[in-house]
């Protein structure tokens, strides 16, 4: 889930740094986290958000416009973060009430975060930003020993999204073009009472290499992962050939049918159903209802595709088995797999078809029509 934001907040995700502390050579903000760039997790957090500016550094610009083009508002940074939130704040200029500015490196931000700071906001607070009280000792040290212990009475941990009227901080930073190391110190140079609002640990900047052990981690004990299964048949009939995963494969029998009777097909979009536990392809395209006879079952499978990820689930692979003695599958088996993938909007590597016979046993053995098992996985985004 995300949090949908009220009208007028806006998102800002900073992401120009060029921070390689984290190691392998690249920006971190663009680094591999769980199968995806960092910055697609953080971008997905504030979905909700009907406005999201992204400030990338100017050599990323091709590249953001590729990924996120369509979805945010792309605004090339400076060379310091506070002219980079600059630049990105002048964008929002007249368009948004309030502003959540976010750090791009902080791709785990909870929800219950992010609605901490809109609801201040909302409370009527000018500037709202997450924190964690201080809770080991503080010590100061030089030379690989501790010089003074400080005081950690009332300290505490900084987070992003920090949350602003919009013209609030857009005068704090014209006012006071400091090199701040955040906004919330922007916003207390120019005089605004800023509220502290509940902060969480799984909320972390990534760094340092380490951190994305951890926020895999993190990642994987959140992952919702859900199986379904879907099984279908279909009796041979006369005709000249049969629809097999969407592919015409010649034969000397057709199939018996109210729609195509691409049994593959239907064992599969029954398959992402079971996954999210909504019913069949009879729920969803009555047989009853005429409009779906002879129906090319492609009609199914985009439906249910659409549906998981309306449902914010992501398909991570699919596999379906035909069963029967004949025809032969093999030879179309990657045709089948590559028109499945268009008809999903996902990679033919993750998907797989393949057949086996019965050994002539059973209703597929003696030739009388095809079955089809098919089982998918779908990943809550
Ligand atoms: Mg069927």
């Amino acid at each position: 889930m995300t949090v949908r934001a009220p009208a007028g907040f806006a998102a800002l995700i900073t992401a120009a740094g060029r921070g390689i502390r984290a190691g392998a050579g690249q920006p971190k903000q663009w680094r591999d986290l769980a199968g995806r760039p960092v910055l697609d997790h953080t971008i997905r957090a504030f979905s909700g958000f009907d406005r999201i500016v992204l400030v990338v550094h100017p050599d990323d610009m091709d590249h953001a416009i590729d990924r996120y083009g369509g979805a945010v508002t792309l605004v090339a940074g400076a060379d310091s973060r506070a002219a980079s939130v600059r630049a990105g704040l002048t964008a929002l200029e007249g368009q948004a009430s309030h502003v959540l500015i976010h750090d791009g490196a902080r791709p785990l931000v909870p929800d219950a975060v992010i609605a901490g700071v809109i609801a201040a906001l909302q409370d009527g607070a000018q500037a709202a930003a997450p924190a964690l009280p201080v809770s080991d000792a503080l010590w100061r040290g030089d030379g690989g020993r501790v010089t003074a212990t400080t005081p950690r009475d009332g300290l505490h941990r900084a987070q992003t999204p920090q949350g602003f009227a919009l013209p609030v901080i857009l005068a704090a930073h014209r006012d006071h073009p400091l090199q701040a190391a955040d906004d919330v110190e922007l916003a207390l140079a120019a005089g605004v009472e800023v509220a502290i609002t509940q902060g969480a640990e799984d909320n972390l900047k990534i760094t340092f290499p380490d951190d994305f052990t951890r926020a895999e981690r993190i990642l994987r004990t959140d992952m919702d992962i859900r199986l379904g299964n879907g099984y279908d048949v279909h009796a041979f009939t006369q005709g000249d050939h049969v629809t097999l995963c969407g592919v015409r494969v010649p034969h000397d029998a057709g199939l018996l049918g109210h729609s195509d009777a691409d049994v593959g097909m239907h064992a599969l979009t029954d398959a992402i159903y079971g996954a999210l536990a909504q019913g069949d392809i009879g729920r969803h395209f009555p047989p009853s209802d005429p409009q779906w006879k002879g129906a090319d079952s492609a009609i199914f499978l985009a439906h249910a595709a659409t549906l998981a990820r309306d449902k914010g689930y992501r398909i991570a692979n699919a596999d379906v088995t035909l069963i029967c003695e004949a025809p032969k599958i093999g030879p179309h088996a990657a045709a089948m797999a590559h028109r499945l993938s268009q008809i999903m909007g996902l990679e033919e590597s993750r998907i797989s078809v393949k057949a086996t016979t019965s050994e002539r046993l059973g209703f597929t053995g003696r030739r009388e029509g095809i079955a089809a098992i098919a089982t998918a996985a779908l990943i809550k985004e």
